[in-house]
């Protein structure tokens, strides 16, 4: 694997004059790095771009974050999904306060011991922010790796990772370590892309690819397939009172978990079932008109959602409902993304 040591200053020329001009490149430090590469978790880059700008214009330092109401945080993560990513965050915030002074760890091993921090954001954050010569190997690095040197390990295996990450780490380069490691998965993410044929006749390390040599790119990586997605029929409610819309809590545990969710329920429900199933709340239906079906999709499951928007009477209060308007659905409420084909036009 030692001529692997060859593509570095190959990488590195082609890593200068072609890198994207992102947002957490303009401006290099611990905690700008961290954000960006936990939001880039499962989450495309120009869509991390506008969240990125927004989340540190509100939180510029990791005591605001550790400081911060949960709710805040969580509606500066709406949208983004994955929601534990936000929380993590904010208890390695706290940890971060607590244990190194407000300054990120400039140690891998230290790094790892926060929480939502793993092999890749620890390798991430060293490398790039602290110059340290650690590999950090995603999905980018492990399919360029794997064509490179047209291996056929499963890369959906954790073992494979592993090699890649010792494999990486003998040849990192003391200088400019950060930079080959974004190189490596800016190549992954422009050029030896996912979906489709890798671009190999522009790459940089097209003449040192085995891969390449053998024709075989097309084949690379080896994934084994996922699980199919478990998929769920909901019934969702768009609950609407005196100009005011119904959210409740979901559950401490488990999917979305503690976000606010409109009222929903398993199965999907005709119109007298819709009905029924608010009276069932202890509301008073008035009208109830069914909206367009709309799918989420989440790692393991999709929800096939029917939704009804049902006008209620004016009445007491139910437990574990909340009424809220617009303005404060807006500002204080964050509402997973799966509801959101519900909501245009929602209050009225
Ligand atoms: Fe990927 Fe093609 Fe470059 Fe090999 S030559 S690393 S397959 S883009």
């Amino acid at each position: 694997m030692n001529h692997l040591t060859e593509i570095i200053p190959l990488l590195l020329a082609w890593y200068d004059k072609q890198k994207r001009d992102l947002p957490w490149r303009q401006e290099v430090t611990p905690y700008r790095v961290w954000i960006s590469e936990i939001m880039l978790q499962q989450t495309r880059v120009e869509a991390v771009k506008g969240y990125f700008a927004r989340f540190l214009r509100a939180l510029p330092t990791v005591q605001a974050l550790a400081e911060v109401p949960e709710q805040q945080l969580l509606k500066l993560w709406e949208g983004l999904g994955y929601y534990n990513r936000a929380r993590n965050l904010q208890r390695a915030a706290q940890d971060i306060m607590e244990r190194f002074g407000g300054t990120l760890p400039n140690s891998y091993e230290q790094l790892l011991t926060l929480a939502g921090i793993g092999s890749y954001t620890a390798g991430a954050i060293a490398s790039i922010a602290f110059q340290i010569p650690v590999p950090a190997v995603d999905g980018n690095v492990l399919r360029v790796l794997a064509r490179l040197t047209a291996d056929r390990a499963d890369i959906a295996d954790p073992r494979t990772k592993k090699v890649a990450e010792q494999m990486l780490l003998q040849i990192m380069p003391q200088q400019r370590p950060g930079d080959f490691n974004q190189a490596l998965m800016e190549l992954g993410a422009t050029v030896c892309v996912p979906n489709g044929a890798p671009s190999c006749l522009c790459c940089p390390v097209r003449q040192l690819c085995e891969g390449y040599r053998q024709g075989i790119m097309l084949e690379l990586p080896v994934k084994s397939a996922k699980k199919p997605r478990k998929i769920e029929q909901r019934t969702v409610l768009v609950l609407l009172r005196d100009g005011k819309l119904a959210l409740r809590r979901r559950e401490k545990k488990g999917l979305l978990a503690g976000l606010w969710e409109l009222p929903n329920f398993e199965g999907c429900c005709n119109n007298a079932q819709a009905v029924a199933a608010v009276r069932s709340l202890g509301l008073e239906p008035l009208r109830a008109e069914p909206l367009m079906a709309a799918k989420h999709i989440f790692t393991h499951i999709e929800w096939h959602m029917t939704g009804w928007r049902v006008t209620v009477e004016d009445a007491c209060e139910v437990a574990g409902l909340v009424w809220v308007n617009p303005t404060q659905l807006q500002t204080d409420y964050p509402l997973p993304s799966a509801f959101s084909a519900f909501l245009p036009g929602r209050m009225t």
